[in-house]
């Protein structure tokens, strides 16, 4: 039995693919929160932003993350699953924390490069670079503080993974 891994980070830093590859490698299941709510409620984002605003969002997403949480299970979090300080307390006290940190013009670039698989309303209506600057300024100390360990996210998905497998002293499988 082994506890659970969640990835945190901004949109973009590779929660998704870094944490399916992680997965894979150490033979755990994976889930990605925002996949999650969308196929629990049928609702996408923006539907339930429209509806009931961030902040239903964010009661959503905070019950999300307690069900999803299981040994031997990596969960890929939304980008702002950082901002509730309950959801950092459920992590930090349930499993390993791992940040996924890169630059925001970093983050930019790969989020302009895939916009149709990064869908959702903009948390600020500015282009998305000024954004990423915006949203890690907001929440940079909260991703670090959660973390148990912080990787940096600009190298490629096989070397992180590599680096976390000796970081965590865990088994590939
Ligand atoms: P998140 O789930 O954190 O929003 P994704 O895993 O969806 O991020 O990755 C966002 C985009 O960046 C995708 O197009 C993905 O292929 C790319 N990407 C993710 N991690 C890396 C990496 N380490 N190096 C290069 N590109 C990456
Ligand atoms: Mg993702």
């Amino acid at each position: 039995m082994t506890q659970p891994i969640f990835m945190v980070g901004a949109r973009g830093c590779g929660k998704t693919t870094v944490g399916g590859e992680l997965a894979r490698a150490l033979g755990y299941a994976f889930v990605d929160t925002d996949i999650f709510m969308q196929q629990s409620s049928g609702l996408t984002v923006a539907d339930v932003v429209a509806a009931e605003g961030w902040p239903g969002f964010r009661l959503r997403e905070s019950a999300a993350l307690q069900a999803v949480t299981q040994p031997n299970q990596i969960v890929a979090t939304g980008g702002g699953m950082v901002l509730l300080a309950q959801n950092r307390q459920f992590m930090r006290d349930k499993g390993i924390v791992i940040y996924l940190h890169a630059p925001a013009h970093a983050l930019a670039r790969r989020l302009e490069a895939s916009p149709q698989a990064h869908q959702r309303p903009t948390l600020t209506g500015r282009p998305i670079a000024e954004e990423m600057e915006a949203v890690l300024a907001e929440r940079e100390a909260l991703y670090q503080g959660v973390a148990h360990h912080v990787v940096d996210a600009t190298r490629s998905p096989d070397s992180i993974v590599c680096e976390l497998l000796q970081t965590l002293r865990l088994p590939a499988a």
